[in-house]
């Protein structure tokens, strides 16, 4: 990654998990936390921890939520210098609870907080003139002002010659607004690597099928794909016809949340380090199945040295 880190932008926010499940949030009941969280920052800090170059972009207010986000994120090796600290409003949060049947509840407050008032600042400036990766979080572009950042953090990646990856993290369920859909298809256009979830890759693809959806999006320019299937593992395609398989470790879930993010992370942090995709494909579904076995969104996210353990001592289906 000679020309220069990889970089997101996005929702940063602390995290506040119910440690029992059952529906919802409209009783008291033990919670644990805060943690930091948000899928860029999850998949930034993986990045750091992996030992690739990171920084991010964001906000956050002038509490302690953002202080935890942000030494967190610079104990993990990722460049805050760009993440604004926003005087005016709380960093975001979001409570989640799980269902005895597997379902999730949040309770967030992103919209109305420091993580969605993002800027083109003389940091942000500074910082992408020297970037050599963009990853997009789907996520990040329901936030307008992230969603103009990110267009031109992508313009100014493009330009000296790096890299775009995109994790869609985007529901087929969820309904985004015209302007929103285009600005996530023009993303899927012009990048080189997508990691999608599951039923992400033909809702990126616009058709149905795996195989329609995967030729399709090489059509449209897209150079590698990585597609999580949770406890099933993870493929990568190339345009060259060839696939690889991960192994699906076989781990004690504790908590989901964060699974996709370290992944990528993982991915994108080994892919720029110079690793094949085989290489890389391992210790990213070695750092989605690691993650999960830790409460807290990012709390299971490992080093280098941390994953060749987890590799070396955790069975494979
Ligand atoms: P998220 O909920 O964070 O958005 P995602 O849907 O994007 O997650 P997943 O497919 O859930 O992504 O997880 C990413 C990868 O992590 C999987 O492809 C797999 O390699 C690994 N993984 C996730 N959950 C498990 C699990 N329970 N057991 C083993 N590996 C897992
Ligand atoms: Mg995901």
């Amino acid at each position: 990654d000679s020309l220069g880190p990889t970089v997101t932008v996005g929702e940063i926010l602390a995290e506040i998990v119910a440690t029992t499940r059952g529906d919802g949030f409209r009783a008291a009941q033990p919670l644990v936390g805060p943690y930091p969280s948000g899928a860029p920052a999850i998949f930034i800090a993986q990045c750091g921890r992996i030992g690739g170059a990171a920084a991010m972009v964001g906000a956050v207010g002038d509490d302690d939520f953002g202080r935890l986000n942000l030494d967190r994120l610079a104990a993990d090796g990722v460049d805050v210098s760009a993440v604004a600290i926003d005087p005016e409003h709380p960093t975001g949060s979001a409570f989640v609870r799980y269902r005895a049947d597997g379902g999730r509840d949040f309770v967030y407050n992103i919209a109305r907080s420091a993580a969605a008032r993002l800027s083109w600042t003389g940091a942000v400036a500074a910082l992408m003139s020297g970037a050599g990766h963009l990853h997009v979080m789907g996520s990040a572009l329901s936030m307008p002002s992230a969603a103009a950042v990110i267009a031109r953090a992508a313009e100014a990646v493009r330009a000296r010659g790096g890299t775009l990856s995109v994790d869609p993290n985007i529901r087929k369920e969820l309904r985004l607004d015209a302007e929103t859909e285009a600005r996530f298809a023009a993303l899927v256009d012009r990048c080189d690597l997508l990691l999608p979830s599951g039923d992400e890759l033909e809702r990126a693809a616009g058709v149905d099928g795996e195989a329609e959806a995967i030729a399709r999006l090489f059509a449209r320019g897209v150079a590698e794909i990585a597609l999580k299937r949770g406890a099933d593992g993870a493929s990568v395609f190339l345009p060259d016809g060839t696939r690889h398989d991960a192994p699906a470790f076989v781990v004690d879930e504790i908590d989901p949340t964060g699974a996709g993010d370290c992944f990528g992370g993982a991915y994108v942090a080994c892919r720029r380090l110079g690793m094949d995709p085989d290489r890389a494909l391992t210790y990213a579904a070695a750092a989605g199945a690691r993650n999960v076995t830790v409460r807290g969104p990012m709390e299971g996210a490992g080093s280098r040295a941390e994953l060749d353990t987890f590799i070396a001592g955790t069975p494979r289906r």
